[in-house]
């Protein structure tokens, strides 16, 4: 290996609020809870941080707004070791928030309100992505499609490896989305994500998704089928939607199935990664942790199978801690799962 991989990360810092309630409130009630934590999130951010735990140099770039969370939000990923200089105060937003109200069997609602995240523009997406000696770009769609997009093809016109975890799942794939993907090296999606592309790739006529047949039927249940009931059928189905989804343009797609692991397709085929088994605290950063480590190990030249395996150990690891940033597995923790 050749020194740490260096990495950007262009996406959203949000100050994550939380508060633990009996159960969650119907529309006009207010539900009494336990006490608030405020934690740092965002995906860009806990991503950023997620992949300076497992090693890599790691560059931010996002907005956040001209107020007390956004100095803390910065200062927090700048005592991971994450390079903050490219995370810049917007004048005229608040910084992004999350309201967060989690059951206590774990079920939770939030809403997100994007603050200066929404603010982040083309001009300076592509700006990050021409200003660095990365290797590789991750990003979240916290941030606008058009600043993704900017930075996308910006770091492919480079030469540096383009990752796209798609979340939060896409409404639509507009023409827009459509043209992001088109420069996306890798994807990584979860099950539900996996399932809004997948819908969106077979109503897309000339898309050259695939068509009305039983076979495809059968794909888009299977997602459906868990994101439901929990009941993903081992071994085909992940891997045949991930294969479906490289026609949106990545050339290697992953899908994140929880506690039954991952499963993925690229130019050498389809396969299947086992979850480790672990006790589960709080999936909360799993995913996260999953996609850094994904990321990292792709543009280090790792094999796409062996890739997902080490991704699934980091994702294993951030379930068995809870919060966000806070329950981000290290390096060394990887390694020894792996072992
Ligand atoms: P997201 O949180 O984005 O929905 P997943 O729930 O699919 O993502 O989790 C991401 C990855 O974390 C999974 O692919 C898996 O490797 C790991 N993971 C998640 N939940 C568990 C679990 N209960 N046991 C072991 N590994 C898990």
């Amino acid at each position: 290996m050749s020194g740490p991989v260096r990495l950007l990360v262009v996406g959203s810092l949000n100050m994550d609020l939380t508060v633990t309630v009996p159960r969650l409130p119907e529309c006009g009630e207010t539900v009494l809870g336990g006490d608030a934590a405020r934690t740092p999130g965002g995906k860009g951010a806990n991503q950023a941080v997620a992949a300076r735990r497992l090693g890599a140099e790691v560059r931010m770039v996002g907005l956040v707004g001209d107020d007390v969370f956004g100095d803390q939000l910065r200062e927090a990923i700048a005592a991971e070791g994450v390079d903050v200089a490219g995370v810049e105060t917007a004048a005229d937003a608040a910084t992004g928030l999350a309201m967060i109200m989690v059951r206590s069997d774990g079920e939770n609602a939030i809403a997100v309100a994007p603050g200066a995240n929404a603010a982040l523009g083309p001009d300076t997406a592509r700006d990050a992505a021409g200003g660095g000696a990365e290797k590789a770009l991750l990003l979240q769609l916290e941030i606008p499609v058009d600043a993704c997009e900017a930075a996308a093809a910006e770091a492919r016109r480079r030469g540096m490896l383009v990752v796209l975890n798609a979340a939060p799942s896409p409404r639509a794939v507009d023409a827009r989305m459509a043209r992001l993907l088109r420069l996306v090296d890798l994807l990584i999606v979860n099950e539900g994500e996996a399932a809004a592309l997948y819908q969106a790739l077979r109503r897309s006529p000339g898309s050259g998704a695939p068509g009305h047949d039983g076979v495809h039927d059968g794909l888009h249940d299977g997602v459906h089928a868990g994101v439901q009931d929990g009941v993903q059928a081992p071994g085909r189905d992940g891997a045949a939607v991930a294969e479906a989804l490289r026609s949106l343009g990545p050339d290697r797609v992953v899908v994140t199935l929880g506690a039954d692991g991952a499963a993925g397709a690229g130019p050498d085929g389809t396969f299947r990664v086992a979850a480790f088994p672990v006790t589960a605290v709080d999936a909360v950063g799993a995913g996260d942790a999953f996609c850094a480590a994904l990321a990292i190990a792709v543009a280090d030249g790792t094999s796409l199978p062996a890739a997902a395996r080490r991704a699934c150990a980091a994702g294993a690891l951030a379930v068995t801690r809870r919060g966000a940033q806070g329950s981000l597995p290290r390096a060394a923790d990887v390694d020894a799962l792996l072992a």
